[in-house]
């Protein structure tokens, strides 16, 4: 599988911590992370990152953009509930795309235990995808734009 990990400053012992305690199983899957988050992961447990940009910087964005491409499997985003962070936006568009695509997604821990120890995270399981409509565009006879 393809695995995002993000964590926001505050959280990333706690995901550092979670990711050293899986590392057997993440060895076996292709991560992606935002910038600072790979940069402490790998160097503290050697699991092989793709690292993105930071995520105030755009690496949020760029996870979204694999998740709306097809190329993410799962994600496990440990984002702080208790402090407001700059790219705000950029987490929030990055939920609402994980939601979009159903896929999993874990925001603490007890969620990423669970969802690394379930069968299916290991097995073949391919989430279902929502199809989406091409919307048509017309242009009336009043010249106005018309989207069905
Ligand atoms: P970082 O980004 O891994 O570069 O700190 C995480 C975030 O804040 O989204």
């Amino acid at each position: 599988m393809r695995i995002g990990l993000i964590a926001h400053d505050n959280c990333k012992g706690a995901l550092l911590e979670w990711c050293a305690w899986n590392v057997p199983v993440l060895r076996k899957h292709d991560l992606y992370a935002t910038g600072t988050t790979g940069t402490i992961i790998e160097h503290e447990t050697r699991l092989k990152i793709n690292r993105l940009l930071s995520g105030p910087k755009g690496g949020d964005q760029q996870i979204g953009a694999m998740i709306a491409t097809g190329k993410l499997d799962a994600l496990f985003f440990f984002w702080d509930p208790e402090t407001p962070q700059p790219h705000d936006p950029d987490v929030k568009a990055l939920l609402r795309l994980a939601t979009l695509w159903n896929i999993p997604t874990a925001c603490n821990v007890a969620t990423a235990d669970m969802v690394i120890s379930s069968p299916l995270f290991e097995g073949d399981y391919q989430p279902v995808k929502p199809e989406f409509v091409d919307r048509d565009i017309v242009v009336d006879e009043e010249g106005h734009v018309v989207i069905d």
